[in-house]
Formats: C-alpha cells, sequence, structure tokens
C-alpha cells in the first residue's frame, strides 16, 4: 500500500519537475532577448536621513519590462541570470544607464551585487571602466552585498572588496541578520554601512522579539561607529520607533516605493521627518 502510493506520487512528481525545467529555459531564452532589446531597467528608491527628512542616496534595483506578460521580479530573475552567466552584463549594462541618468542628481547610487560576482578577479576593474567612461565619480557608488557572498569563497571576495574601496568605491553590508551574520564579517571587512534587513523592519510593530532584534543591531552598529540604514520602513510609527532607537537612515514604501528615473524626478522627494 505504501509502495503503491509512493510511486504514484513520483509520478506525479516528474511532469511538474519536467514543466518546471521547460519555464526556466524560456525564461532564460526570453532574458537575453531582453537584454539585447535593453528591456532592464533601472528604478531607484530613496535612502533617507531619518531625522532631517532629507534623500541622502538612492538604491537602484533591476526591474524587467515586460509588455503584455507577466510581472517578474528580481527575486525571480536574478538567480535565472546568476545561473546563466548574464548577471555581469546585465548588473553592468544597469550601472551603466544608471550612471547616465542619475547624473545631473548628483546622488549618491547604491547597486546591489551578486554573490558570484565577487568571485571574478577582474570585477573591480569592469565596474571601475564604466564609471571612468561615464565619468561618474566612484565615491558616489556604493556597492551592496549581503554576506552570503562572503562565504562563498572568502579569500576571494576580500581581494575583490579591498580592491573596490581602493577606488573609493563605497561598500554596504545588505540583510544583515539573516543568512550568515558573522560577527567577524563586519570586524574584518571594511564596511561603510549596515543595512538592517526589512523581514525585521516590517514585523517590529507587532513583534517584539523583532522590535528587540532591531535594537540589538542598531546599538551594535553605533558601538562599532557604523552607519546604519533600515529598509522596509512601511509606516511613519515605524520611523519614528527607529529613530527613537538611534537609527540614522532608512528606506521604505513610506518614503518612496522603488521608481523610474523620469517618476523620480517627477515626486521630486519631499520626504517628511520621522
Ligand atoms: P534588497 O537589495 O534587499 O532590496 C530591497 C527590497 O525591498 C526591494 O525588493 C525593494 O523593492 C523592497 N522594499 C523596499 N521598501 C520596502 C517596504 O517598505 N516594504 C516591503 N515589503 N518591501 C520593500 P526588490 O526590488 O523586489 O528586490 C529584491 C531583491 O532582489 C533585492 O533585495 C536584491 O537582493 C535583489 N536585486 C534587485 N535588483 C538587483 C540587481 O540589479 N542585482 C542583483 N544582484 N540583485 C538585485
Ligand atoms: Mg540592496
Ligand atoms: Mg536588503
Ligand atoms: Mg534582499
Amino acid at each position: 500500500k505504501a509502495k503503491q502510493s509512493g510511486r504514484s506520487q513520483h509520478c506525479a512528481f516528474e511532469p511538474t519537475l519536467d514543466a518546471e525545467i521547460r519555464r526556466r529555459a524560456e525564461l532564460e531564452r526570453e532574458m537575453r532577448d531582453a537584454m539585447a532589446r535593453d528591456a532592464f531597467v533601472p528604478h531607484y528608491q530613496a535612502i533617507v536621513d531619518l531625522k532631517q527628512g532629507s534623500v541622502v542616496g538612492y538604491e537602484l534595483l533591476a526591474r524587467w519590462q515586460r509588455p503584455g506578460g507577466e510581472e517578474i521580479g528580481p527575486e525571480l530573475f536574478i538567480p535565472i541570470a546568476e545561473e546563466c552567466g548574464l548577471i555581469d552584463e546585465l548588473m553592468l549594462r544597469l550601472l551603466r544607464r544608471a550612471c547616465r541618468e542619475t547624473r545631473d542628481w548628483n546622488a549618491a547610487i547604491a547597486i546591489n551585487v551578486s554573490p558570484t560576482q565577487l568571485k571574478d578577479p577582474w570585477f573591480s576593474q569592469k565596474v571601475l571602466a564604466v564609471l571612468t567612461r561615464e565619468r561618474f565619480p566612484p565615491p558616489r557608488l556604493t556597492i551592496e552585498i549581503t554576506e552570503n557572498a562572503l562565504i562563498v569563497d572568502a579569500d576571494r571576495a576580500r581581494q575583490t572588496i579591498a580592491s573596490l574601496r581602493n577606488q573609493g568605491i563605497q561598500l554596504a553590508l545588505d540583510d544583515f541578520g539573516t543568512g550568515y551574520s558573522s560577527l567577524q564579517h563586519l570586524q574584518m571587512l571594511p564596511f561603510d554601512r549596515l543595512k538592517i534587513d526589512r523581514s525585521f523592519v516590517t514585523a517590529m510593530e507587532r513583534d517584539p522579539e523583532a522590535l528587540r532584534l532591531v535594537h540589538a543591531i542598531i546599538t551594535l552598529a553605533n558601538t562599532l561607529g557604523l552607519p546604519v540604514v533600515a529598509e522596509g520602513i512601511e509606516s511613519a510609527s515605524t520611523a519614528r520607533t527607529l529613530v527613537g532607537l538611534g537609527c540614522a537612515m532608512g528606506q521604505g514604501f513610506h518614503f518612496g516605493y522603488p521608481m523610474s528615473r523620469d517618476d523620480v524626478e517627477a515626486h521630486a522627494a519631499r520626504v517628511q521627518p520621522a
């Protein structure tokens, strides 16, 4: 009896897996096509000084303009780009476009980098080549990395980080508190800021555990003299609480959604201080 149901489960599983593989292959093909048509575009989300209510910079978040199709977000297409070797081209194209689109803003721009990219010994040269060609000052660029990047190949990642730093590029540790958070990373690597993962921030109003964690991370960062950014701020009261806890900067739907260049310019970020 058990054996029989086991077999029927097996049969039910295969077509699903097959469909999944076909869908990935389909998406991969579509992505290469989209890349050639420049259908991946940067959106920008404001990072604000919580007390002043002023914009201190923008985070670039990749969007796939897929007219007619269902919306596919970066959580889905970034891993595919990583797997099929498109991530470098995607990231460098977005960077180039961002340099051009935001040239007049005179603002700091943060870009997300995939863990695998840090393994590439030429990575920092590739980034610098774009900045030089577009005449974008390296200190205005921040590279956001997650801690998972640091465990893939720690030595290699450390070298890449050092050479980015030597060029004047800034570094942020993204999604802090998830993954393999290690105090050693904070001590050994020259981060310019730390970003608290949005899962804790969105939960802190109703979950005292999350609130305590956020408090602890802010205290840790402040003790180390590391500027801290809370992501995922969805309400004024969360922003106020964060200021009370000593958090200097924040980001979230309360202050602004990720928007295209034109929309950012139209909205010209009128941000209220917390
Ligand atoms: P992330 O770097 O941690 O980016 C923050 C994510 O939180 C973004 O999702 C943003 O839209 C979302 N977010 C911002 N404020 C709020 C809020 O108040 N509430 C909620 N619920 N969400 C908020 P998005 O754009 O879907 O990106 C997801 C992840 O995909 C990013 O997480 C980043 O890891 C990755 N990603 C996005 N663009 C790129 C890229 O160009 N390259 C790489 N390698 N990864 C990217
Ligand atoms: Mg990020
Ligand atoms: Mg994050
Ligand atoms: Mg994330």
